[in-house]
C-alpha cells in the first residue's frame, strides 16, 4: 500500500505574484483546467477581493472535473467576530471548494506586523478555520513565516499550527515564506511538527531563493508532509515557488519516492507534463527555459560524438530517466563534434526518411562541418539546418529571391526636441515572375529589415501573417576587425504556437540578421507546404 500524496498548484494565486505577470480570466480558467486535466489536488485560483479577475473567477461555479478549487484570503481581524470583518465574510462567500486563509505563525510579526496580541492571534486562526468549515469549505491554513518563526520562537510556531489543527483545518500548510531555509533544517523543524500534527494534515510550501524549493520540499515530505505546495514552472515572486514541473516527475519516477507514495498523476498524464509546461509559458509570452530539468528542450540533448553514439546504444547511459516518460524527447545535437549517427538522428527525428549509406548522408555531414568551421552553428539552429538537409536533398522550392535591400539608419532630434534613432528598409524581392519592393521602418536595422520584408511577399503573404521575430542574437566570432557575426533568430507562430531557430552568418551583422531572416521565412513556407512558384504562375 502506498500513501497518499496531494499536490497543491499556486500558479495563479502565488505564481501570480511574479514580476510581469497578469493572467486575465480566460488564461486562468485554461490553466485551472489543464492542471485538473493532469491530476493535480488542489488548484489555488486567486484571492477574491484582492482584484477584479480573481473576484470574478470565484464569482461562479467552475466545475472541475475533480481538483478541489481553493480561493485563497488572510484570516479574520483579530478582535473583531467573522459577521464584522467584511473582507472575511466575502471569502467565504466565493464560490470554492476549499478555502485557504494565511494566519502569521512568526511572533515578531504577529506583534509588529499585525499589532495584536500573541493570543488574539491564534483565536484569529481558529476562528477563521472554524468560519470556513461552517460555510461549508475545507479548510487550509497557511502558516506564514513558519520556519523562520519556529526559529526564534518555536513554541509560539507550533501553537500557531495547532490552533489550525485543533480546530479541524484539513491541512496546516508550513510555508517557507522568505526562501531562506536550507534543506536540513526544513528536515529537522517538519519532524518536530510531525510529532504534534499528523503528517497527513500537514503540507509543505517553499520558495526558491536559495535554489533549494524543490529539496526543500522533498525533504518535508521524508519528514512526513504529505500535502505539496508549488507552482508550474516554478513561478513565483522573486526567485520563484517550488516548482511542480521538477518535482511531479521526481515523486513519480524516482526510486525512494515512486516506490513508497502516490499522487493523482498517472503515467499517462505524464507524458503530457512537457506540453503543460509549454503552455504556461506561451500564455505568458515567454521563450521556454531550455535547460529546465525534466521539460527543457536540453533536458535530453547529446552533443559529444561519443555521448551520442553511447545514448544510441542505451539511453540509460547519459540520461536519467527516459524523456518519453514526461513527454520530452531526446536531441542529438548536430555539431562539428557530430558523427554519421547525429545527423541520421536528427533527420529522423525531423522526419527525413533516408537510408544509412544514401552518400547524401555523408555530403550533410561534410557540409555542416565546413559551414561551421566559417561560423555557423546548427546545434540551437534547428530550422535553418532541417532547411540545409532538404536543400541538398533538392525539397526546397524556390519560393522568392530577393534581388537586393537597403537599410538606413538615423540619429536626429524630433519636433519635441528628443534624440532619437529611427531604422527604414526597403527590399526588393522577386516572387513568381514578378517584382515588389517594400519598405519598413523600426526601431533597429533587423527590425526594419523584417518589416519590409514580410510587408508584401506576394502570394505568399497569407503564409507569413502568423508569424513574429520574438528574438534575436548576436555573437561576435573572433575579433579585431576580421570579426564574423553570427545572429541566431527566434520566431513565433501564432497560430500554431510553435517557435523555430534560424542562423546566419557574415561579417557584417545586417547580412547575417537577413540570411537569418529570410530561412526564417522560408521554413515557415516549406512547412505549410506553400505550392512552388510555377505552380502559383500557372
Ligand atoms: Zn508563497
Amino acid at each position: 500500500m502506498k500513501e497518499r500524496l496531494y499536490l497543491f498548484d499556486t500558479t495563479l494565486r502565488d505564481g501570480a505574484q511574479s514580476l510581469g505577470v497578469t493572467f486575465s480570466l480566460a488564461d486562468k480558467l485554461l490553466i485551472a483546467k489543464t492542471l485538473d486535466d493532469l491530476g493535480i489536488d488542489y488548484v489555488e485560483g486567486g484571492y477574491p477581493g484582492a482584484n477584479p479577475t480573481d473576484t470574478a473567477l470565484f464569482a461562479e461555479k467552475r466545475p472541475l472535473a475533480r481538483a478541489a478549487l481553493t480561493a485563497f484570503g488572510m484570516t479574520k481581524r483579530a478582535g473583531r467576530s467573522v459577521s464584522n470583518d467584511p473582507g472575511f465574510a466575502d471569502l467565504l462567500k466565493a464560490e470554492a471548494d476549499a478555502v485557504c486563509v494565511v494566519g502569521k505563525s512568526w511572533d515578531y510579526h504577529v506583534e509588529l506586523a499585525l499589532g495584536v496580541t500573541r493570543e488574539e492571534n491564534l483565536e484569529a486562526i481558529a476562528d477563521s478555520v472554524r468560519a470556513v468549515r461552517e460555510a461549508g469549505r475545507e479548510s487550509l491554513v497557511d502558516c506564514e513565516h513558519f520556519f523562520d518563526g519556529y526559529k526564534a520562537n518555536p513554541t509560539y510556531a507550533l501553537a500557531c499550527a495547532r490552533a489550525a489543527h485543533e480546530a479541524g483545518a484539513r491541512w496546516v500548510v508550513l510555508c517557507d515564506t522568505n526562501g531562506g531555509t536550507l534543506p536540513h533544517e526544513v528536515s529537522a523543524i517538519v519532524a518536530e511538527v510531525a510529532k504534534a500534527i499528523p503528517g497527513d494534515h500537514l503540507g509543505i510550501h517553499t520558495h526558491n531563493d536559495t535554489e533549494n524549493a524543490v529539496a526543500n520540499t522533498l525533504a518535508a515530505i521524508q519528514a512526513g508532509a504529505r500535502q505539496i505546495q508549488g507552482t508550474l514552472n516554478g513561478l513565483g515572486e522573486r526567485c520563484g515557488n517550488a516548482n511542480l514541473t521538477t518535482l511531479i516527475p521526481t515523486l513519480l519516477l524516482k526510486p525512494g519516492f515512486a516506490d513508497r507514495f502516490e499522487t493523482g498523476i498517472t503515467p499517462d498524464k505524464l507524458r503530457k507534463l512537457t506540453s503543460v509546461s509549454r503552455l504556461l509559458d506561451e500564455i505568458l509570452n515567454r521563450a521556454p527555459d531550455r535547460s529546465a530539468a525534466y521539460v527543457g528542450e536540453s533536458a535530453f540533448a547529446h552533443k559529444g560524438g561519443i555521448h551520442v553514439s553511447a545514448v544510441q546504444k542505451d539511453p540509460r547511459t547519459y540520461e536519467h530517466v527516459p524523456p518519453e516518460a514526461v513527454g520530452n524527447s531526446r536531441k542529438l545535437l548536430v555539431s562539428n563534434q557530430a558523427g554519421r549517427s547525429n545527423i541520421l538522428a536528427e533527420l529522423e527525428r525531423i522526419g527525413i526518411a533516408i537510408r544509412r549509406d544514401d552518400p547524401h548522408v555523408g555530403q550533410l555531414l561534410e557540409e555542416v562541418k565546413r559551414r561551421e568551421s566559417v561560423g555557423y552553428a546548427y546545434e540551437g539552429a534547428d530550422a535553418s539546418f532541417e532547411l540545409l538537409a532538404r536543400r541538398l536533398l533538392g525539397e526546397v522550392p524556390q519560393f522568392f529571391s530577393v534581388d537586393s535591400f537597403r537599410v538606413m539608419v538615423e540619429r536626429r532630434h524630433n519636433a519635441l526636441g528628443e534624440l532619437i534613432t529611427v531604422s527604414e528598409a526597403t527590399v526588393k524581392v522577386r516572387v513568381a515572375g514578378e517584382v515588389v519592393m517594400s519598405v519598413g521602418e523600426g526601431n533597429g536595422p533587423v527590425h526594419a529589415l523584417d518589416q519590409a520584408l514580410r510587408r508584401d511577399l506576394g502570394k505568399y503573404q497569407d503564409y507569413i501573417r502568423s508569424i513574429e521575430l520574438v528574438d534575436f542574437k548576436v555573437r561576435i566570432l573572433t575579433g579585431g576587425t576580421d570579426a564574423i557575426t553570427r545572429v541566431l533568430i527566434e520566431t513565433h507562430d501564432k497560430d500554431t504556437h510553435s517557435r523555430w531557430f534560424t542562423v546566419g552568418v557574415s561579417p557584417n551583422i545586417v547580412d547575417a540578421s537577413f540570411e537569418a531572416l529570410l530561412d526564417s521565412i522560408t521554413y515557415k513556407l516549406l512547412r505549410d507546404k506553400a505550392p512552388a512558384p510555377d505552380v502559383l504562375a500557372a
